[in-house]
């Protein structure tokens, strides 16, 4: 009788055993596509770009926006070609290119 209540309570804690286990499964899934799908929100955030031009010989200049960027604003940033001031031409967002 003590044997078989033994067994009994052996087989109930390996289907609580399995169950555990389909129980972390489920959550590694949940927590895979969470995962899956934050990166994927990281590969479609844009970035944003900040095109300069000359004010004396009008050469075009494209880097990452910095945080006080406006249009119109002289940078202090000296031309490559001539060493003109460069004033913020333009500020726009790009979709960042998926590395493979
Ligand atoms: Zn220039």
């Amino acid at each position: 009788m003590i044997n078989y209540i033994v067994y009994f309570i052996g087989d109930l804690s390996l289907n609580s055993v399995i169950l555990i286990l389909l129980i972390l499964f489920i959550i590694f899934l949940l927590f895979s596509d969470i995962l899956k799908r934050s990166s994927a929100m990281k590969l479609s955030k844009p970035i944003i770009k900040t095109e300069l031009i000359c004010v004396r010989c009008g050469f075009k200049y494209v880097r990452n926006f910095k945080e006080d960027d406006f249009i119109s604003k002289t940078t202090g940033e000296k031309c490559e070609r001539c060493g003109g001031i460069l004033r913020i031409y333009r500020i726009y967002s790009m979709e960042e290119k998926r590395v493979k």
